[in-house]
């Protein structure tokens, strides 16, 4: 073992002192990193994360079939390798302390190169590195044991690098490195099964890129491993160390057995893996609701190709493309992802009871919840403005598990209307500031708006609300709320507005008003759901946050349904019953609060009740945020309360879907299940036209074609991990 050691160190002094190794050791992979990730590597930290796996297995491949194993041919012919058979070592010795100086050269010059993929294209590991230090290690010793094959059937240097170069290039093209997988023709795509590129590829694109540990890679990880066994037990068989010495034909016979039993289990494997990232998702056997109104279909196959639905067929007339991956959905129950067109992420939906609630950490694992409840859509209608921005950004460039995010920015409101002297009530000014925007001058107001249209918000929010009787709000005047909407249609953005009495909507609507969240103050009256109807203003009427609010005052806790136990976090229940709470102490302390939660919940609900029958479109929003209204399971009440209130499942459906998505603008990609939308599914275990709470036995959400995994999402500490310096 010491002169192992002693040995492995003489070959490293030997390889650090040669210019030559050096230069293909260390320049040259950087040299291909920088020429790479400059031209292709500008698409956002998603598309410099592939780039960066594909070059870490070309630098890869490129050791083993380029450096040891021509290192090696070339020491055969100077008859170097038979003066080691001579030697007073064994012969073997020699070998594995070539190839260990080989196994650490390359891993140190993989570690330098994605240090300056980090440091200077912003390179972001999803992972942890030692993960990425695990899978690149097998890495390079796969391909290291497949260079000693080579270079044990490699007759001299002329011929050495011939078969290198023909193995390196189908390895580096058809494995996924050079070109994403999904890209090649289905031929190619089988035959890459077959390569222990494609694995490594795989393992470092999901370690970097999704996040990923060694759990999920352990087929990766497996295949590198076998190949790294096999090859080495090949090459010993097969290695030469003379230069006259040829192969007899025992030996050839020998090798090309194991190669092929090796194979074939490779390609078994390998078929399951190439389904599981096939471009080709079919749903078959469900019932489709697709979210448009019309009547469900039975037994219909839904063909999702990458990120889009492409088809949606009866079962006779569907063909399913060869390789596809298909999820069997019989007796299940297929809706397009659920819309919540009214959230404020900053809000914790509890009782302001400990610091927690307002860490990045749980805005990270709310956004989770959306997804993990069926909601693969939210609209921010009011939060931190730079804080909701940047997390649109980041969610916008795939770097979150979240769902697809919509932002108002800042609000406006009159100077110390709601939210500053409600919600925001003792916040310090430069919260207040963040997410709000107090006008009095119609020069403000417009400014404003031109404001966050430059900051690219996805539409505008004002406050039109004079509060309660007992409690009167400055509210912003009439004729600032016509500047609002004129300067935010001016520059294409919908308005919403928040409206508390039957007049405050009238004037919206006759201010032009895209949307009106809440009403709940009073009855609206005939005359002004008749104008809303005709001029195609939607309806948010957010029941959940008054039931949730109803539910606080009573003391009644939502804790025994299971969707808020899985997907809520422990801090935030245990905080809705916490004497210390002064959220809780303000409703305690309001008089009558049972009562007038109670009104306000009937008259919101009879105002939907009568907007329905005239026609209005009612679009789904929570206003999850607030005490008890919890980001994601809140949809699910929202949807039965509107069911209560006289929607008949299939319409409240349509409210959390078409509507919904129409409402932000995005119908044309969003809300239902039609060829061309984007695929956000999301598959339910009951029939939610027989009993609307069979929302919320979700079996699967897909978004954008990709399945959540659902099970693993709240263990996936990838993103929070990736993004420490988050203030
Ligand atoms: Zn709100």
């Amino acid at each position: 073992m010491n002169a192992w050691l002693t040995l492995t160190t003489i070959h490293l002094k030997l390889t650090l002192r040669d210019r030559q190794a050096l230069f293909w050791n260390y320049l040259f992979p950087l040299f291909f990193l920088f020429v790479f990730l400059s031209i292709f590597g500008r698409g956002g930290p998603r598309s410099t994360g592939i780039m960066t796996a594909g070059l870490l297995c070309i630098s890869t491949m490129a050791v083993g079939f380029f450096g040891l194993n021509i290192g090696l041919v070339t020491a055969r012919e100077r008859s170097i390798l038979r003066r080691y058979r001579l030697a007073p070592i064994h012969p073997w010795l020699i070998l594995s302390a070539e190839v260990a100086t080989n196994f650490l050269t390359a891993l140190s010059s993989l570690i330098i190169q994605l240090m300056l993929a980090k440091a200077v294209y912003g390179l972001k590991i999803a992972g942890s590195l030692w993960a990425l230090l695990v899978m690149l290690s097998v890495g390079v010793l796969a391909f290291l044991a497949l260079g000693l094959i080579i270079a044990s059937v490699a007759e001299n240097t002329k011929v050495a690098p011939v078969m290198a170069n023909l193995l390196f290039f189908p390895l580096m093209f058809l494995g996924g490195a050079a070109i994403p997988l999904e890209m090649l023709p289905p031929l190619m795509q089988k035959i890459s099964r077959w390569l222990p590129s494609t694995y490594l590829v795989d393992g470092l694109r999901r370690i970097i890129v999704d996040g990923a540990g060694l759990s999920a890679n352990l087929v990766n990880l497996t295949v590198l491993g076998l190949t790294f066994g096999v090859a080495l037990v090949i090459a010993t068989r097969l290695f030469r160390w003379e230069p006259a010495e040829s192969l007899p034909w025992s030996k050839k016979a020998w090798a090309t057995t194991v190669i092929l039993v090796f194979a074939l289990a490779a390609l078994w494997r390998g078929g399951e893996i190439s389904a599981e990232r096939s471009p080709v998702l079919v749903i078959r056997g469900g019932r489709v609701i697709d979210g448009t109104g019309r009547s469900p279909r039975d037994n219909a196959v839904v063909i999702i190709e990458g990120e889009k639905i492409k088809a949606v067929l009866g079962e006779r007339e569907a063909s399913i493309p060869d390789g596809a991956r298909i999820i069997d959905a019989r007796g299940k129950t297929i809706l397009p992802g659920l819309i919540d067109v009214h959230v404020h992420l900053g809000g914790s939906a509890g009782a302001a009871a400990s610091p927690e609630e307002y860490t990045p950490a749980r805005e990270l694992h709310d956004l989770k919840a959306y997804l993990f409840s069926g909601v693969t859509t939210i609209k921010s209608l009011g939060d931190m403005e730079d804080r909701i921005l940047d997390l649109r950004a980041r969610e916008r460039a795939g770097e979150l598990l979240a769902p697809r995010l919509f932002a108002v920015g800042k609000v406006f409101t009159a100077p110390g209307g709601h939210p500053v002297s409600t919600i925001f009530a003792g916040a310090p000014d430069f919260v207040v500031d963040a997410a709000v925007f107090q006008v009095e001058t119609e020069q403000q107001a417009r400014a404003g708006v031109r404001a966050l249209a430059a900051d690219g918000v996805d539409g505008i929010k004002v406050i039109y609300d004079g509060g309660t009787p007992e409690r009167p709000l400055p509210k912003l005047h009439g004729s600032l709320l016509a500047a609002i909407i004129d300067e935010a249609h001016k520059a294409g953005l919908r308005v919403s507005v928040h409206c508390g009495t039957g007049q405050d909507v009238r004037e919206a609507v006759l201010a032009g008003a895209d949307g009106i969240e809440h009403a709940d103050q009073d009855d609206l009256d005939d005359h002004t759901i008749a104008l809303m109807a005709e001029r195609g203003v939607f309806y948010s009427p957010t029941l959940a946050v008054i039931e949730a609010l109803l539910n606080l005052a009573k003391g009644i806790h939502a804790t025994d349904d299971p969707l808020v136990r899985a997907c809520v976090l422990p801090t935030i229940l245990t905080g809705l019953t916490s004497p210390r709470s002064p959220i809780l102490r303000r409703l305690r302390e309001l008089p009558d609060a049972v009562m007038r939660f109670e009104h306000r919940l009937q008259v919101a609900k009879m105002n939907v009740r009568r907007a329905r029958a005239a026609g209005v479109k009612i679009a789904t929003g929570t206003d999850a945020g607030n005490p008890g209204t919890f980001h994601g399971p809140a949809m699910h009440r929202e949807l039965a309360l509107l069911v209560e209130a006289g929607l008949t499942p299939l319409e409240a459906i349509v409210a959390a879907t078409r509507q919904a998505a129409n409402y932000l603008g995005a119908g044309d990609r969003l809300g239902t299940i039609e060829p061309g939308k984007l695929a956000d599914i999301v598959i339910l275990d009951g029939d939610p036209l027989k009993d609307i709470s069979a929302t919320e036995k979700i079996w699967k959400v897909i978004r954008g074609g990709q399945v959540i995994d659902r099970q693993r999402l709240f263990a996936e500490h990838a993103v929070a991990k990736a993004n420490p310096s988050i203030p």
